[in-house]
């Protein structure tokens, strides 16, 4: 399957049916993300284990691309601890500017995302939900906006 096909299967399966979808209850943490440029408002939920992410939600409303986004990074960090987030966010973001120019095998499906960079504009899109798991992980429970 070449990237365009897994952009257009991955996006679409998941904007339908978003994963982790909706509030998480008890939340240890949360952030709010707007992407002014598209409209997108995403809110990150997260239950901490001590460094380690043992559940993450979000809802919201957004394009496909953020929504899509979204559900695969809450499939892709749940589990993980900070660094091994951080490193997966770094090849992600590498991923959709084209740093790299293949996605790192260990992406996943998060390879999917590669086919943003045809779309510059919608990058932002793409990023938001990192952005906001980033400030709830700070615990700056405060909106971002994505730069
Ligand atoms: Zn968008």
């Amino acid at each position: 399957m070449d990237l365009k096909e897994l952009y257009r299967d991955v996006i679409l399966d998941h904007n339908r049916q978003p994963r982790n979808f909706g509030p998480l209850s008890p939340v240890d943490t949360s952030a709010d993300g707007h992407n002014p440029l598209c409209g997108d408002r995403l809110t990150v939920y997260v239950q901490l284990d001590g460094d380690r992410i043992r559940d993450v939600h979000f809802d919201g409303k957004g394009c496909a691309i953020s929504v899509a986004s979204a559900s695969l990074m809450t499939e892709a960090v749940k589990g993980k601890d900070r660094a091994a987030i951080r490193h997966l966010f770094d090849e992600v973001h590498a991923t959709l500017t084209g740093a790299s120019e293949e996605p790192p095998a260990s992406l996943g499906k998060l390879a999917a995302l590669a086919g943003v960079r045809e779309f510059p504009a919608r990058v932002k899109c793409a990023s938001l939900c990192w952005h906001t798991l980033n400030a709830a992980l700070a615990h700056e429970c405060v909106p971002v906006t994505t730069e």
